[in-house]
């Protein structure tokens, strides 16, 4: 389930399959703040090579 958090408010908001699309319209329940959804994915993972993430001093 995706959730996000209304900018005004702080409240959570649920979004449904159908809502979570980029520039979705939803309103707060709470505040009637009316929002736009422009991420997503709250964690992003991509593949590195195992030389890339090694720390060199
Ligand atoms: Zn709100």
């Amino acid at each position: 389930m995706a959730k996000g958090i209304c900018p005004v408010c702080g409240n959570e908001i649920e979004l449904s399959p159908r809502e979570r699309l980029p520039y979705t319209r939803v309103t707060c329940p709470r505040c009637l703040a009316e929002l736009e959804v422009v991420e997503i994915d709250l964690v992003r993972l991509r593949r590195v090579a195992p030389e890339e993430g090694a720390e060199k001093p």
